[in-house]
């Protein structure tokens, strides 16, 4: 989709500091961290949100997670901990309508998540 902004990011047409890549997936630095990591996971193609990728594709949504647990290891904060959060929909605090997985991490989030 090219109005879509990871689209872009994806197709190299918007600069991103890429931490990692698969065949299907793309992680790269938040341009507005919230936290001392805060990494992106997206899939290459187009998928509007975590709910409906499970439709469309399950195993992909799987390697997701898989990469960005991959993406706390490379980071060194898989053995602290750390936190990871899709936004769905308005309502979710969704912004960018192109499934992306938040890998947070690199201090204490303590409880709160709003
Ligand atoms: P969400 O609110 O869950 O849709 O998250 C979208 C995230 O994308 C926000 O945390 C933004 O800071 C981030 N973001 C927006 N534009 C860019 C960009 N060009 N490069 C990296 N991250 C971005």
């Amino acid at each position: 989709m090219s109005d879509c902004l990871f689209c872009r990011i994806v197709a190299g047409e918007i600069p991103a500091t890429v931490v990692r890549e698969s065949a299907r997936t793309l992680a790269f630095r938040d341009v507005a961290p919230q936290a001392p990591v805060h990494v992106l996971v997206i899939s290459r193609d187009h998928h509007p949100s975590i709910a409906s990728l499970l439709d469309a594709d399950e195993s992909l949504a799987l390697e997701l997670m898989h990469e960005a647990r991959e993406v706390a290891v490379a980071e060194g904060i898989a053995d602290a901990g750390y936190r990871l959060v899709f936004n769905i929909g308005d309502d979710g605090g969704q912004t960018v309508h192109h499934v992306h997985l938040h890998v947070l991490g690199g201090a204490s989030l303590g409880h709160v998540l709003v």
